[in-house]
């Protein structure tokens, strides 16, 4: 009967890590065409671990829900292993979305997709 899941109803109502981190070592930010949600991350890097990361997110309360439970969820993560996680992955980890918020599901693969390979950008930059 839940619209949302637990985990999605305590995020959007009490967010996690909102804002910017500031001096990111990476950033992306991703939107729905569809639906207008919009996400923005950004993350600092020590060690090739991620130490902290900040969510700004427009849209759905189950794209709000969604990005804070990010923020918490990759700490501790090296940047490439975020490309790896899949919307299966994001779905299990939110406590579940019904079909109308799978594209939540969806925009947080993109916008971890899009954070990993600014990692590897940025990183590639520091060599040359
Ligand atoms: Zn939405």
């Amino acid at each position: 009967m839940a619209r949302f899941s637990k985990a999605i109803i305590d995020h959007f109502t009490h967010p996690k890590n909102v804002g910017d981190v500031p001096a990111p070592d990476a950033s992306a930010h991703v939107a729905d065409p569809v639906c207008g949600d919009q996400v923005h991350l950004s993350v600092l890097v020590a060690d090739g671990r991620i130490i902290e990361a900040r969510f700004r997110a427009h849209g759905c309360a189950a794209a709000l829900g969604t990005a804070s439970i990010l923020t918490e969820w990759i700490l501790g993560m090296e940047p490439a292993a975020l490309a790896r996680l899949d919307e299966a992955a994001v779905t299990g980890k939110v406590g579940g979305l019904t079909p109308g918020q799978s594209h939540c599901a969806r925009l947080a693969v993109d916008v971890l997709q899009a954070l990993a390979q600014d990692c590897a950008s940025r990183a590639q930059g520091q060599r040359t």
